[in-house]
């Protein structure tokens, strides 16, 4: 169980089979360090990994134990590229920024699978890459447009007829796709743990149970306070993406967040594992409320839907994600589920992940639109860069300015209302 969370979603499958949480004390003194995290999901491990590998003092605060939030609760698919296509990143971010982010979003699967290996993460790797399909003609139309722009920046695609993904999946309901080999998937919140690990071993101090309160200037220092302890640091990274407070004013409204769900089944027999993903797989689609499955090391089955804002319009949705599980693979029709369980993302209005310059030495980097396992990695590398001295002009990714998104008290509104529409719209087949 997800300690400290809805019953309704803390169900976690991730939870119920995690390696120990390394020991992350409350702070209760005055500490005083280069840099403070706040936030230990993967941003905030990862860039404290990086900055306590360069010898800078470092110290993550996190409100509960490391992997809380969405970092220890996801799909666990670890996806190389932003949301949209590397032609619109440099449409929008000028040929060599757009060129950068390209570079650094398309490798960061790479970087995941390699910081596993190097510090031995024990987090049921599986580097066997990623598989998209397309559920109608307008789907695949779509993934080839993706699957070329992607090689004209050196990647290697393989194509997929109805035969060969119907294969891999185990299912006739997609009429093609691409395998993308740099992706993959692993145990989620093992990886945030190991990443802890790694970072602790490394020089990094993480404190549990220490939800920053405060934020305060004093001359070139910062001053974060909790209930038992404070801080004092130089720079300040911010890494709360979809648990955004008030903390940071206005950074909470740059986001939206987004509630996503999982539901998982107990081990399948070996006869039903081999029907389903033979090639250890975790899939997305071309819905728009799009689908993403996989199963896990003891082979259980694992479905992703989007979440809602109330308790019983959730369990609506876990229990649409069974059925919709069981269309897919009728095979699952009478399995035993065992886990619900979900957490939040954050959406930008733009689609990208933002990086903020919020002035005085901190920094915000979040927004990872449900993309972060390997985003959220490699934007850790992002900030640990800049708190290390990097001009934000050499940076891989853009800093932004904090724009406050319009209407953003109604966000709950026009979430259920895009869902809704998205539904209607993969319905009628559109
Ligand atoms: C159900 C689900 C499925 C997903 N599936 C995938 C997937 O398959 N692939 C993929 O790439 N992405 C997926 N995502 C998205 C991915 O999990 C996130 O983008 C990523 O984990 C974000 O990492 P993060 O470190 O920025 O934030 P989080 O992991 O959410 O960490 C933020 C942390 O900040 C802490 N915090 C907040 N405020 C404070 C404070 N004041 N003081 C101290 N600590 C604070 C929180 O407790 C939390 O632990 C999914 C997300 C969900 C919820």
């Amino acid at each position: 169980m997800i300690q400290n969370e809805d019953p309704v979603i803390a169900n976690s499958l991730w939870s119920a089979t995690a390696n120990p949480t390394p020991d992350c004390p409350e702070l209760r003194a005055t500490v005083e360090v280069d840099v403070a995290i706040i936030g230990a999901g993967f941003t905030g491990l990862s860039a404290a990994l990086y900055l306590a590998k360069l010898g800078q003092r470092v110290v993550v605060l996190e409100a509960y134990t490391p992997g809380w939030g969405a970092s220890g609760r996801n799909g666990g698919q670890v996806n190389p590229g932003l949301i949209e296509n590397p032609e619109h990143a440099i449409a929008k971010f000028g040929p060599q920024m757009g060129q950068r982010m390209i570079k650094m979003s398309g490798d960061a699967a790479k970087l995941v699978f390699d910081l596993i290996a190097q510090h031995e993460i024990q987090c049921d790797a599986r580097p066997v890459g990623w598989l998209r399909a397309a559920h109608n003609p307008a789907g695949l139309r779509n993934l080839e447009q993706k699957a070329r722009q992607w090689e004209a920046h050196g990647a290697i695609m393989q194509r997929l007829n109805a035969t060969e993904i119907a294969q891999l999946m185990g299912s006739e309901a997609y009429i093609g796709g691409f395998l993308d080999p740099r992706g993959g998937n692993i145990h989620p919140l093992n990886y945030a743990l190991g990443l802890a690990d790694a970072a602790l071993a490394a020089g990094a101090q993480i404190y549990g149970q220490s939800e920053v309160q405060t934020v305060t200037q004093d001359g070139d220092v910062h001053l974060l306070t909790t209930a038992r302890g404070s801080l004092c640091a130089r720079k300040v990274l911010v890494c709360t993406n979809g648990y955004t407070g008030d903390l940071i004013p206005g950074l909470r409204q740059t986001v939206v967040p987004i509630r996503s769900v999982q539901v998982a089944t107990a081990p399948l027999s070996d006869n039903l594992r081999a029907t389903i993903l033979p090639g250890l797989h975790a899939p997305t689609d071309t819905r728009r409320l799009l689908s993403y499955f996989r199963t896990d090391a003891a082979g259980r089955f694992i479905m992703g839907a989007r979440g809602a804002y109330t308790p019983g319009a959730t369990r609506a949705r876990l229990a649409h994600a069974r059925a919709a599980s069981a269309q897919l693979f009728p095979q699952l029709a009478d399995v035993k589920w065992e886990y619900e369980w979900g957490g939040y993302i954050a959406a930008t209005a733009d689609h990208y992940p933002h990086l903020h310059d919020l002035g005085n030495g901190i920094v915000a980097g979040l927004g990872y639109n449900g993309r972060g396992v390997a985003l959220a990695t490699a934007m850790g590398k992002v900030l640990a860069d800049w708190a290390s001295g990097m001009p934000s002009r050499d940076l891989v990714f853009p800093v932004s300015a904090l724009r406050k998104m319009p209407f953003h008290s109604l966000h709950r509104l026009g979430v259920e209302a895009t869902v809704a529409r998205y539904k209607l719209m993969d319905n009628m087949g559109l």
